[in-house]
């Protein structure tokens, strides 16, 4: 046995210690036939990955920044030492990896969980599930629906190309050490949305403007843009909290009509 890791605080690293939960996790990636490999972010200890390497049917590699978990893991989960990858997550280039579709699973570090699903949606042809653990509150976020507090920019882009299942909730007490706030684990499962009927970065501008002022109705948000509004008259007395997915591709549509 290696030592064990000390946990280190600026890489988000809170180790789950308890088995049952452990294996809820991994049980909950659906294993469709859309993919046959599972790729890991921040395995510490490999908690999680003792299950995943459990289940047949799909192959799981592993990532971790931290050099005190990767020699860990080498130690204790000699049959994949060439499937043990050190690296940063938000750097990585998954062709590295895989050219293949393939899942990812995580009790993710918190500090970086947002940028983990940004990743996640620039590349989503390659990914088509996720089963992670958030902060409570991030997971429910993803998860909002339109007219709740926490709905937001995330929740939209996220819900656009993914359908999102708050799965169940996690009592900090089961970590070590213990984070600040409970915790959350989420599926997100790829939608038939492969391609927007409106340019996608216009899509995520318009987004991301409406809510960067989200008390504000849309026709006083939407005013950076430089565009002209009229056109999307009925949508400038809604706030961007307001609306779904369709209704930002409609907005979206009816600001830019010539650029598709
Ligand atoms: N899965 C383990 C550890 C979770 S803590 C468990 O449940 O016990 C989060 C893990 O993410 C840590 O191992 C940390 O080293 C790793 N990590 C943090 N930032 C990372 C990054 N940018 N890329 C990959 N792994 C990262």
């Amino acid at each position: 046995m290696a030592e064990l890791v000390r946990a280190k605080k600026h890489l988000g690293q809170h180790f789950l210690t308890d088995e049952k939960i452990a294996v809820a996790i991994v049980e909950s990636l659906k294993h469709t036939d859309k993919y046959k490999k599972v790729l890991e972010i921040g395995p510490g200890m490999g908690v999680l990955t003792k299950y995943l390497l459990q289940q047949t049917g799909y192959e799981t590699t592993v990532i971790d920044i931290d050099y005190d978990s990767i020699a860990y893991l080498k130690t204790n989960y000699p049959e994949i030492k060439d499937r043990i990858i050190e690296g940063d997550f938000l750097k990585y280039n998954f062709e590295e990896y895989t050219t293949e579709p393939f899942a990812v699973i995580g009790n993710f570090p918190y500090n970086i969980s947002s940028q983990i699903l940004f990743k996640v949606l620039e590349n989503r042809n390659a990914v088509p599930e996720l089963v992670g653990m958030f902060q409570k509150e991030v997971a429910e976020r993803l998860a909002g629906k339109p007219r709740t507090k926490a709905y937001g920019i995330l929740t939209v882009l996220l819900q656009t190309f993914y359908n999102i299942e708050y799965l169940f909730t996690v009592h900090e007490n089961v970590f070590s050490p213990p984070p600040k706030v409970k915790s959350a684990v989420i599926r997100v499962t790829r939608n038939e949305r492969v391609k927007l009927p409106v340019d996608e970065n216009l899509f995520f501008k318009v987004v991301k403007t409406g809510f960067n002022q989200r008390r504000k109705m849309l026709g006083n948000a939407l005013k950076p843009l430089g565009v002209d509004l009229v056109p999307a008259q009925r949508f400038l007395t809604q706030r961007a909290e307001e609306l779904d997915v369709e209704e930002f591709i409609q907005l979206t549509s009816l600001l830019y009509p010539t650029e598709k």
